[in-house]
């Protein structure tokens, strides 16, 4: 199903009291739309918008524009609303420790990604739980809404308690902009799933086709300077994916060379996708669903008091850049001059 602004009305956020946790990319950027939302139809009684934060640049910023600033505890007694919005590896300590034990039965939590709501991470007792998740950054967030435009939304409820949460999630969306461009309904469940499997498999998949080009094409004697820019400092496979979105996957093959068309279909056709299937449903079923993904990482994240994850990923991105393709861009880049500040 996709909500559109009619399924939705602003009334039910009538002398609500909104707690935005955070004030970072979503935010920020949720809390400004919502409240200039109710600035533009001033029929509608508008909520109180409260922002929890820290006390560091963040919250300056949030009193900078002009939004009253408390503390997570104190915020969750008053609140009718909490959008969770910091990083999802802090929100279950902060959600389990600060926020929920305040917050006041039949309470709304909205979260703007599935991962802690599908890996049973939140302890949410008593409460509403739903998702309004952007597929989006926060700065496009505000920018498209300033435009009027609106930006792609996924909504869900995931426990209703109150027997009211969709039209409570529904008005959100519609406040904070998610109905303009039709938000779809997309449990948190399936958000985690196709949201993780992109990260593991889609993209990685990627990565390893674009390595191991660039080391077949080296050793056939193409330069890098020739291969950055071939396979993408030109920005083609960029422009490409704009075509995509704009003409369809593969309708937009037809800006393509007949050669190149040819080449794309009748290759991809004809290519033995037995392994990457295999690989396909290990990562959805036993690293995603399974949950063998999640528990790796909170695990590598606990480590050394808490700072594990830093120390991987040092690792990883040390790992991955003595390939072919990492060494030989870095040497383009520095000749090209391309990372001069
Ligand atoms: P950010 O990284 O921008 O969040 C930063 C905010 O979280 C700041 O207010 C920061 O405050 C606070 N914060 C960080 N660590 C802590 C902590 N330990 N305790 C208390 N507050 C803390 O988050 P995003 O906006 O990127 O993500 C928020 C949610 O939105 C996530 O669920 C994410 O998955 C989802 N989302 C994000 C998208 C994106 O493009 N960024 C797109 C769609 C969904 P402080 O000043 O104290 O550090």
């Amino acid at each position: 199903k996709i909500y559109r602004p009619n399924d939705a009305s602003l009334s039910p956020l009538s002398s609500k009291t909104i707690l935005f946790a955070g004030y970072g990319n979503q935010s920020r950027s949720q809390a400004l739309n919502l409240r200039d939302t109710f600035a533009s139809n001033p029929d509608v009684s508008a909520p109180k918008i409260l922002i929890a934060n820290r006390t560091d640049s963040y919250h300056e910023t949030a009193i900078a524009d002009g939004f009253s600033v408390t503390s997570f505890a104190e915020g969750a007694k008053e609140a009718d609303v909490v959008f969770l919005l910091v990083p999802d590896q802090v929100a279950p300590a902060l959600y389990n420790s600060e926020i929920g034990p305040n917050l006041r039965t039949g309470a709304l939590v909205v979260v703007a990604s599935g991962f802690n709501v599908f890996y049973k991470r939140l302890e949410v007792e008593g409460v509403d739980v739903g998702m309004v998740a952007p597929r989006m950054i926060g700065a496009g967030v505000r920018s498209r809404f300033l435009e009027g435009g609106g930006f792609p939304c996924f909504v869900s409820v995931e426990n209703n308690f109150s027997g009211r949460a969709l039209e409570m999630i529904l008005s959100l969306a519609l406040g904070i902009g998610g109905l303009t461009a039709g938000a779809v309904e997309c449990s948190a469940r399936d958000e985690t799933l196709m949201d993780l499997f992109a990260e593991q498999a889609v993209w990685p998949s990627i990565i390893v086709a674009f390595r191991e080009a660039y080391s077949t094409l080296k050793k056939l004697g193409c330069s890098d300077e020739a291969l950055v820019h071939e396979l993408w400092l030109s920005k083609e496979p960029a422009e490409v994916f704009e075509k995509c979105a704009e003409d369809g996957f593969i309708a937009q093959l037809k800006y393509h060379s007949t050669v190149s068309q040819y080449g794309q279909l009748s290759t991809s056709l004809g290519m033995d996708a037995t392994k990457l299937q295999e690989f396909f449903k290990n990562v959805a079923e036993k690293r995603i669903l399974g949950g063998e993904f999640t528990k790796e990482f909170i695990d590598i994240d606990k480590e050394g008091g808490g700072n594990g994850m830093e120390r991987k990923l040092g690792g990883l991105y040390a790992a991955a850049s003595t390939s072919e393709l990492a060494v030989g861009e870095k040497k383009v880049r520095e000749r090209m001059g391309l990372d001069k500040v």
